[in-house]
C-alpha cells in the first residue's frame, strides 16, 4: 500500500503558526507585506498569483500583485524592484521565475536587501545556505522538507537522492537536506540530465525528491521498492478526456508507483500547497525581521 503524503495539513499548521505570529504584533501596529512582480496577463505565473493572494488573505498579509508595463525592459524591473527594496511598507517581495528575456532575474532580484528577497534566490540568501547561516531559503524546497519531517520519511543519515540541481529549486533543496544547519544530515545525491543510469543512481534511495518537470519520469524501472517519493515537478498536460483542458502533474507516473512506493505525494495537492504556505511563513519571517526594535532595511 503506497501512502498518499497530503500537503493540506502540513499547509495548515504553517498557516496556523502564521496567523498567531501577525495576531501578537501591538494593537495599531501594521502587518506584513508581500509583493508580487510579475510580467502581466499573458504569465503563467498567474496561476500562482491567485494562490498567493488567496493564501495571504487567509493568514492576514497585505498582498498586492504588480505587473510590469506592456513594453518594460531589464532596466524598468531592475527599478522597480530596487524601489520595492527601499519602500518601508514593504516587508517582502517576489519575482517571477523563470523571467524570459530581455528580463535579467538574477540581475533584478540581486538589487533587493535579502531580507526582502523573501524567496531566497538571490545570491547573498543562496550563498548564506551554502555558509549554513541561513536567511530566506527558497520556498519550495522548504515545503518538500516540511513534508518528508511531517510524515517521518527516513531523512538523518540515509541515502536520499535529489533529481535536479537548478539554482531555484533542486539545488537549494540538496544544500538543506546535506546541510547542518538545518539539522537534517541525509547523505545526498544529486541526479540531473546527465546523470548517466537514472536506476542505478537512485537505488539506494529511500526518499526520492523530484524536481525535474517531466511528467512521468519515475516509474517502477526506476524508483527501488519501498521508496518514499516527495513529487516537486510540476508541468501541465492535455486532460485526453476533456478536448482544450490542462491537467497539472508531476514527474512521478502514480498510477504505476500505486503499491510499488513506500509514499508518494500527489499532483496537485501535495508539494504545491506547502510551497504557498512556506512563501507566507517566510514573509512573517521578513516581517518580524524589519519591525524588530532597531532593525535596519
Ligand atoms: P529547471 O530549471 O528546468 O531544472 C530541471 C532540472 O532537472 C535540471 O537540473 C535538469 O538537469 C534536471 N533534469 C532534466 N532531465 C532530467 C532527467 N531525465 N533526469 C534527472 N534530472 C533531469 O526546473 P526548476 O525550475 O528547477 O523546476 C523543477 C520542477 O519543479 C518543475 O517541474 C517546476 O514546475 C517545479 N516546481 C514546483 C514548485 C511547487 O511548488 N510544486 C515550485 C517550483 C518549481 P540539468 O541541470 O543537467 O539541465
Amino acid at each position: 500500500m503506497t501512502q498518499r503524503l497530503e500537503g493540506k495539513p502540513v499547509a495548515e499548521a504553517l498557516d496556523a503558526q502564521s496567523r498567531s505570529a501577525i495576531a501578537a504584533r501591538p494593537a495599531g501596529a501594521p502587518g506584513p507585506s508581500l509583493i508580487s512582480v510579475h510580467r502581466g496577463v499573458d504569465s503563467p505565473f498567474r496561476f500562482y498569483l491567485r494562490r498567493q493572494g488567496k493564501a495571504a488573505a487567509q493568514v492576514g498579509i497585505a498582498f498586492r500583485d504588480e505587473p510590469l508595463a506592456a513594453g518594460a525592459g531589464a532596466p524598468e524591473l531592475e527599478s522597480r524592484l530596487r524601489a520595492l527594496g527601499q519602500d518601508p511598507a514593504v516587508h517582502a517581495v517576489l519575482l517571477e521565475h523563470p523571467l524570459p528575456p530581455p528580463f535579467d532575474f538574477y540581475g533584478a532580484i540581486d538589487g533587493l536587501p535579502p531580507v526582502k528577497d523573501v524567496d531566497g534566490v538571490g545570491a547573498e540568501n543562496l550563498g548564506r545556505l551554502v555558509a549554513q547561516r541561513p536567511e530566506h531559503v527558497p520556498a519550495v524546497a522548504l515545503a518538500a522538507v516540511a513534508i518528508a519531517r511531517h510524515y517521518d520519511l527516513p531523512l538523518e543519515g540515509q541515502p536520499v537522492a535529489v533529481l535536479g540541481r537548478s539554482e531555484t529549486v533542486g539545488l537549494p533543496l540538496a544544500l538543506l537536506l546535506a546541510g547542518r544547519a538545518s539539522g537534517i544530515h541525509a547523505t545526498v545525491s544529486i541526479v540531473h540530465s546527465r546523470t548517466r543510469d537514472l536506476r542505478a543512481a537512485l537505488a539506494p534511495a529511500r526518499t526520492i525528491f523530484s524536481c525535474v518537470g517531466h511528467p512521468g519520469l519515475l516509474d517502477r524501472s526506476n524508483v527501488p521498492e519501498g521508496a518514499h517519493v516527495i513529487d516537486v515537478g510540476l508541468s501541465s498536460v492535455p486532460d485526453p478526456g476533456r478536448p482544450g483542458v490542462q491537467l497539472a502533474v508531476g514527474d512521478a507516473n502514480a498510477a504505476a508507483l500505486d503499491g510499488w512506493a513506500g509514499s508518494l505525494t500527489p499532483v496537485p495537492g501535495g508539494v504545491g500547497p506547502v510551497t504557498v504556505a512556506q512563501l507566507m511563513a517566510s514573509t512573517v519571517r521578513a516581517w518580524q525581521h524589519l519591525t524588530a526594535p532597531g532593525a535596519i532595511a
